[in-house]
């Protein structure tokens, strides 16, 4: 599903997963298909600074990478030295195939507000989603946990990046960009292809209460956005032998505190498919931000020292 896993851009590979896997933790949690990722040789050697969606894959004409952490921290986050971001950003856009275009990027405010551009805007735009028509304009959006989605119309050659965290998608900011596409290119969406690129999964994504109420007063379909846990639920679903013999007749775990995990994943694509997206035209990076910090900066793991991770797309003239 994701070509990110391929050698040819990370120097990942796939196989099946085993119960071995499981059993050392080394499974790709929250992945959308049954594949570990696995390092091969190009892996130890290399370090990517780029992944591709597959989805996006097919088109010369489209041009598109989400960063990796070895693209250095590309936002001008609290702690960061700008001298060394705007540094970061010239030389990931200089290894870019579109190279020195100008780059187009956003005061990110969990919105649902997107700005059509045509040039590189003299001042900051606030929002987060931005599309185009134009040639040689990078759109870009910034990430450490939050989905970034990359949309394109391959009839209109019109292009999209969004930033989508909890609070975003429920103003379904990626349904409303492929909106968006419709009204100002004319965009059909069956001619749209998608890539969601690596953010936290519903592995390591613990919300509160409120988060799923606010998804439940949205969307129908929540209630298959959410996965709840008890702490020895946890237990249980790893070592369910344990449990046939060991547990006490009577026994109540009710007063364990319940766990609520959110799928963002699962929550934009059904965006995209309500948006009319044809179900493969959309592809979902397995890589979790907070499992593979390694690779990717996550809010959640680093906190205030985590950096920002950039998604990109941008049309060839
Ligand atoms: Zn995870």
């Amino acid at each position: 599903m994701w070509i990110s896993a391929t050698k040819d851009y990370t120097g990942w590979g796939r196989r099946e997963v085993t119960n071995d896997d499981e059993e050392k933790g080394k499974a790709a949690p929250g992945s959308l298909d049954t594949m570990v990722l696995v390092p091969t040789k190009a892996t130890i050697k290399s370090r990517p600074i780029v992944i591709r969606g597959e989805a996006l894959e097919k088109f010369p004409w489209l041009l598109h990478a989400f960063s990796t952490r070895h693209a250095g921290n590309l936002g001008f986050t609290k702690d960061a030295s700008p001298r060394a971001v705007e540094r970061n950003r010239t030389s990931f856009i200089a290894g870019l195939p579109g190279k020195a275009w100008p780059l187009v990027t956003l005061r990110q405010i969990h919105s649902d507000l997107i700005h059509q551009v045509s040039d590189a805007p003299g001042h900051p735009l606030s929002g987060d989603g931005l599309i185009t028509r134009t040639a040689g304009l990078w759109l870009a959006v910034q990430t450490a946990d939050c989905l970034p989605v990359i949309v394109a119309d391959r009839r209109s050659r019109a292009v999209g990046v969004f930033h989508a965290g909890w609070r975003g998608t429920v103003k379904r900011i990626v349904e409303k960009g492929v909106g968006e596409m419709r009204r100002s290119f004319g965009t059909r969406p069956k001619n749209v292809y998608a890539a969601i690129g690596p953010g936290v999964h519903d592995c390591c994504y613990q919300v509160g209460a409120e988060v799923r109420d606010r998804f439940h007063s949205q969307f129908a379909y929540a209630g298959e956005l959410f996965r709840e846990t008890r702490d020895s639920d946890e237990i249980h679903e790893r070592y369910p032998l344990l449990f046939l013999t060991a547990r006490a007749p009577g026994h109540s775990e009710e007063h364990l505190p319940k766990k609520i995990f959110l799928d963002l994943v699962e929550a934009n694509r059904r965006q995209l498919l309500d948006a009319g997206v044809p179900e493969t035209h959309i592809s979902a990076s397995p890589l979790c931000t907070v499992c593979r910090n390694d690779l990717l900066f996550s809010y959640r793991k680093e906190k205030d020292a985590a950096g920002r991770l950039m998604a990109v797309v941008g049309i060839s003239r």
